[in-house]
């Protein structure tokens, strides 16, 4: 049962004053539960108790961490429909959807229980000592990762289950001993509160201590500042707006002790369709990236938002393509009024920006809130002139440039901001003949892909979900996968510690058998 209330530790709490409800975008109107802002008070103690369950937490033995998470995905999947409906209810999103992102976020949990109980990403590394070496001794040094500390999570908008309550970045949090306060997005508060009541159950069934994880619930920025603010709180994950990362990062920077902040945000992810492309496939690739623009309504951060080609024919052909087979797609109900109020103005905005001219659109009638997809074209030299054609449009919409020649095209990927992705769509010779715009390409995004399209990201320990300024505000550490647990925590170094005050990772008898670096080799043995 949805309470509306906030989580403080295990505990539901009310205190504030202002309210707030969820919106149902498919039957354009409000969700009944009504949902109590965190208080100040609420906020400070959430925090409070985060850094006293940490002096717990970040000892728990690794089998105990892992029967942890994997408690949290049996409470979601025992959720079941009512966690399906709630979801449904505050996204207009299909039920397939809200299911296939509740597999999504188990699966992670799951990867995150494993990798804890296997016990090797601690990265343990030994350097014994040599007493006897000349002209001074060695001394003995053992270093491993530890965790950060309490972490505020801020739930993402275009996905309630996998990054959000118990999404990538509490997974990983947890996974390396690190509390989490969720910051619940209040477009889905109610999937957030269930999400977080299933939290709260694995949390006691399997003997966390109270704090390891609160939900507080905001519908202004003001819960998001104070918790960023806060000096209890150790790092941040955000994924959301340019506007909202970079406001949460300069806000952590100038903290008398700046904390990392891991912001993943927009991303227009360039595709460059080369004359071979063309040439021979530009039905099929006019189908496929009609179908990944319009993918989720376009409300995904790895939506194909600018394609780029050269002056041809066969570019032609490909933009008419493309633009009859984006008209064929029926539109679907976007997230929230207000994310398809801003796709409107972006979509209409940058259509009337000099020299573009529509390639396809749909113009049929649609219901309050469905997001109708439309792709433009312009030349590379209006592009260049004109950066508003450079932003996300967050949506079902992409821009197709038309470059004058190799080196105009390699001019702008060279000229664009970080980006997600980067794809090129040509023939294997093409890879060879193009290395310049390859490097180029390569220096701009986190993930190059070759013949395929940017929607749909694998989660693996090999996918990069991250890349340069502004995808991310550290792109090192991405979003998916396990390698994200490296976001919460530091290297710690023990010199001359004896062997029994060393914590178990780096004993001699490697008791917990993990893969070591002893003296520079990668090892499971022991230190005899
Ligand atoms: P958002 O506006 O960036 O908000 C995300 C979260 O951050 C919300 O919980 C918001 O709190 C908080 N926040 C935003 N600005 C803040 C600030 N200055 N200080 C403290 N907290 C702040 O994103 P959104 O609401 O999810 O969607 C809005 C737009 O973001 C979309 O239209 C889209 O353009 C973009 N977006 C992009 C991606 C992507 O993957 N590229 C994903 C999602 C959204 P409150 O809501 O409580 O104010």
């Amino acid at each position: 049962m949805i309470t509306g209330k906030n989580y403080i530790g295990s505990n539901l709490s009310a205190e504030g004053t202002t309210t707030y409800k969820t919106f149902n975008p498919l039957l354009n109107l409000e969700n009944e539960p009504v949902y109590k802002e965190a208080s100040s008070h609420e906020v400070a103690k959430a925090v409070d108790l985060a850094t006293q369950a940490f002096k717990e937490f970040r000892r728990v033995e690794a089998t105990r961490k892992a029967s942890f998470l994997d408690a949290i995905a049996d409470e979601i999947v025992a959720l079941d429909d009512a966690l399906i409906q709630v979801y449904c209810s505050e996204t207009g999103l299909p039920e397939g959807r809200a299911k296939g992102e509740r597999g999504r976020t188990v699966g992670q949990l799951r990867a995150f229980a494993e990798l804890v109980g296997e016990g090797s990403w601690v990265e343990a590394s030994i350097d014994t000592a040599q007493p006897e070496r000349t002209p001074s001794p060695k001394v003995d040094l053992r270093k491993m990762s530890v965790p950060l500390g309490p972490i505020v999570v801020f739930g993402a908008s275009n996905f309630p289950l996998a990054y959000s309550t118990a999404g990538g970045d509490t997974a990983a949090a947890f996974a390396a001993g690190c509390p989490v306060i969720v910051k619940s997005h209040p477009m889905h508060a109610g999937t957030g509160e269930l999400v977080a009541s299933a939290i709260v159950r694995a949390a006691e069934k399997t003997g966390m201590p109270n704090g390891v994880f609160s939900n507080l619930n905001s519908s202004g920025i003001e819960v998001g500042v104070q918790l960023v603010q806060h000096p209890g709180v150790k790092g941040v994950g955000f994924t959301g707006s340019i506007r909202g990362g970079r406001a949460l990062f300069d806000l952590a920077s100038q903290r008398a002790e700046p904390i990392p902040v891991f912001a993943e945000m927009g991303s227009v992810n360039p595709v460059v369709a080369l004359p071979s492309a063309l040439q021979e496939k530009r039905t099929e690739w006019a189908e496929q990236y009609a179908g990944s623009i319009t993918l989720g309504a376009g409300q995904f951060c790895t939506n194909p938002g600018l394609i780029f080609g050269i002056e041809s024919s066969a570019l032609d052909a490909f933009i008419k393509a493309l633009g009859s087979a984006i008209e064929e797609v029926a539109p679907i109900c976007m997230l929230h009024p207000t994310i398809h109020g801003n796709f409107e103005k972006g979509k209409t905005t940058l259509a009337a920006q000099e020299g573009v001219t529509v390639a396809g659109s749909y113009s049929g009638a649609v219901a309050a809130n469905f997001g109708t997809q439309k792709v433009i074209t312009v030349s590379g030299s209006d592009f260049l002139k004109n950066p508003s054609l450079h932003k996300e449009v967050f949506g079902p919409f992409s821009i197709v440039v038309r470059c004058a020649d190799m080196k105009e095209l390699t001019g702008i990927i060279g000229n664009l901001e970080g980006q997600l992705t980067g794809t090129i769509l040509g023939s294997n010779e093409d890879l060879e003949s193009n290395d310049i715009l390859i490097e180029t390409l390569q220096g701009r995004v986190g993930r190059i892909i070759f013949n395929g399209v940017p929607t749909g990201v694998e989660v693996c320990p090999s996918m990069q979900h991250g890349g340069p300024y502004p995808a991310s505000t550290d792109s090192r550490f991405g979003a998916v996968g396990i390698h994200s647990i490296k976001r919460w925590v530091r290297p710690l170094s023990y010199q001359n510690w004896p062997d029994h005050a060393l914590p178990e990772a780096l004993k001699n008898s490697n008791p917990l058998k993990i893969s070591r670096l002893v003296n520079g080799k990668s090892t499971k043995n022991a230190i005899v």
